[in-house]
C-alpha cells in the first residue's frame, strides 16, 4: 500500500499578534469572539482575553500601541 504524503497540519501557524480588527477564533474560525477581559501590560501592550461564542474557545490577543 502506498501512503499519501499530503498531511497538512494547520496548527503550527503563528498568526501575527496585531489583529485589532476581525479577530477570528483559532478553533472554529468564526468572528464572534467578544472580549471578556482586558489587561494593560507593560510596554504599551494591551492583552485581551476573548471567548468564542460559537465553540467557547478562549484565546488571548495582544495589541501594541504605536506612537503613544
Ligand atoms: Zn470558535
Amino acid at each position: 500500500m502506498m501512503e499519501p504524503s499530503s498531511r497538512k497540519t494547520e496548527l503550527d501557524q503563528d498568526d501575527q499578534e496585531q489583529e485589532q480588527r476581525g479577530v477570528r477564533c483559532p478553533d472554529c474560525g468564526c468572528g464572534h469572539a467578544p472580549v471578556y477581559y482586558t489587561r494593560q501590560a507593560t510596554g504599551g501592550v494591551t492583552r485581551r482575553s476573548r471567548e468564542c461564542r460559537h465553540c467557547g474557545r478562549r484565546f488571548i490577543t495582544s495589541e501594541q500601541r504605536v506612537g503613544g
